[in-house]
């Protein structure tokens, strides 16, 4: 155990300084200060906070984690300033701790058994330091494999998914190739969670390992995609002796309500994947700007967040979110008691730096100015009804809006293209059929991520790449000495 009293000594979360919300909107940096530039102390409160864990009999936080991350372990190795074990001991279970050490909205720490009566450890900050701090020293160098078995695999899709199940093939000895149809790899890594929440550079850096491994990446591939740059399936299944399929749930969810073919009206990924681009320094015909425009985004969950972050960056003169249900509480309810994750009054970074929000509304159309573009938004209350929340007659208003954004989720995955042709079954939701084993319907084709559960999170997305590598290989050798952290359609935990 880190330190039997550190509980009792140190009772608070301590986290990093976030920059001055006036410097970060200047910027697209991630918002935390460089741990360097955090404080003097800044790795000596990263052990005390280590230190408060009480290295539990029963770790609730790996219930948490569907990675099942070994954390007392990590947490007693960092307040023992053994950096480089606890480094060790994290990319046991997990291949990209920079990844959800930056992103991860942590159910381990809202299972985490001090917060039965305390704030809990602050296990996502101990990550994200303990995996920069290993890329700082060098530490994370190729892990190559030590045999090469001859078989080939493809892996479609180039998100948190295929790249832990890529890395975790390769390390078998596989021959493996990650085929992307971006132009860049890391799925919504790259072109969906904007640069001030994760700075490309973490994807790059961790490519850049992949590659010194023996994984090998093509970009600008469209598997059973029609354009100049489409492979079909049949070279694709003729090629490899196993397909992993980890395409992600791109389908946005639509808001069919008049005015809606308006100008200025943008589903969310393609004014976020703009973004990125920009960020990267491309060129984008008529991008979409945010500069100087009231901008409504329809949505209340991460990904409008995201598109508050990235319109206040842009300049925008208004930004207002709406969001369908009532506001969350502030904290824990009797509906949501501990060890559940729950879904509570979320003040991200973005909602730090400006806007508005709004509860309990319903977009009923939009007003269409006499150049064709969008002007208003009008907007009614809304009640439950039918077990469904409906907008109620007669409380409509109109929002100005010259720019809205539809952050309403996502219905699944694509169907045509890659999946039709190969002719794997879709569930009524949108996501792809697969057995207990990863197996979707068609032999010797597997899945994992997005794809298979529906939208969700990058660390369900690598524990599932993590468990259909093992399926894979297993599939490939007969056995397998691959961890399978979870199980196909495994939940979080609930009550
Ligand atoms: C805006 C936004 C913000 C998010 N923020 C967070 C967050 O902060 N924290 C968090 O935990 N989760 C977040 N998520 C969710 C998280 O990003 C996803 O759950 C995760 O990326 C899913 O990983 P994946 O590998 O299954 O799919 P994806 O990341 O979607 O990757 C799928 C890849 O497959 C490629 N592809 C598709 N079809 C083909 C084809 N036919 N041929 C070749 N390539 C193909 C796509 O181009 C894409 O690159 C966010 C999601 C969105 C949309
Ligand atoms: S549940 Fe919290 S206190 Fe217990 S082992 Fe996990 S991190 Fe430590």
């Amino acid at each position: 155990m880190a330190d039997p009293r550190g509980f009792l000594r140190y009772r608070e979360r301590e986290l990093p300084t976030r920059r001055p919300v006036p410097l970060r909107l200047m910027d697209w940096r991630e918002v935390y200060e460089a741990r360097e530039k955090g404080g003097p102390d800044a790795l000596s409160v990263v052990s005390r906070q280590a230190g408060r864990c009480m290295n539990c009999g029963i770790p609730f936080c790996h219930q948490g984690c569907p990675l099942g991350n070994l954390i007392p372990e990590w947490n007693d190795l960092v307040y023992r300033d053994d950096w480089q074990q606890a480094a060790e001991r994290l990319h046991a279970t997990n291949n990209f701790p920079e990844f959800t050490g930056r992103a991860c909205p942590a159910p381990c720490e809202s299972s985490c058994v001090l917060g039965i009566n305390q704030p809990p450890v602050t296990i996502k900050n101990v990550e994200v330091s303990i995996i920069d701090r290993a890329f700082e020293e060098g530490w994370v160098g190729p892990v190559e494999p030590t045999r090469h078995t001859g078989r080939t695999v493809a892996v479609v899709g180039s998100g948190p998914a295929g790249l832990a199940a890529a890395q975790q093939l390769t390390r078998a000895g596989h021959s493996v190739v990650v085929l992307e149809r971006d132009d860049r790899l890391g799925g919504l890594l790259r072109y969906g969670i904007p640069e001030f929440k994760l700075e490309k550079r973490h994807v790059d850096r961790r490519l850049q390992q992949m590659r010194e491994e023996g994984t090998r990446f093509r970009t600008g591939v469209d598997v059973g995609g029609s354009g100049e740059n489409a492979l079909s399936v049949a070279e694709l299944r003729s090629r490899f002796d196993a397909v992993l399929v980890a395409t992600g749930a791109s389908t946005p969810r639509e808001l069919p309500v008049p005015g809606r073919e308006a100008l200025g009206i943008h589903p969310a990924m393609e004014y976020l994947t703009q973004a990125n681009r920009l960020v990267e320094g491309d060129w984008v015909e008529d991008a979409i700007s945010a500069e100087g425009r009231d901008v409504v985004i329809i949505g209340g969950g991460d990904t409008g967040a995201d598109c508050l972050g990235t319109a206040l960056r842009q300049g925008a003169r208004s930004v207002t979110t709406l969001a369908i249900g009532s506001q969350p509480p502030l904290e824990r309810d009797e509906r949501q008691p501990w060890p559940v994750h729950p879904v509570l009054f979320e003040v991200s970074t973005a909602h730090e730096e400006g806007g508005d929000r709004s509860y309990l509304a319903s977009t009923t159309g939009f007003e269409v100015d006499e150049h064709g573009a969008v002007s208003g938004l009008m907007v009614a209350r809304t009640q439950y009804l039918d077990g469904s929340r409906v907008p109620t007659p007669g409380t409509e208003t109109v929002l100005p809006a010259t720019l809205v954004l539809i952050a309403m989720g996502f219905t699944g995955t694509q169907e045509d293209g890659l999946l039709a042709e190969l002719g794997v079954e879709i569930t009524s939701r949108g996501n792809i059929v697969h057995d207990a084993d990863w197996h979707t319907t068609v032999p010797g084709v597997f899945t994992a991520g997005d794809c298979a559960r529906g939208q969700s999170l990058i660390v369900w997305a690598i524990a599932e790449g993590r468990s259909a590598a093992a399926a894979v290989d297993r599939h490939l050798m007969g056995d397998t000495s691959l961890p399978a952290p979870v199980d196909p359609g495994e939940k979080p935990v609930t009550v």
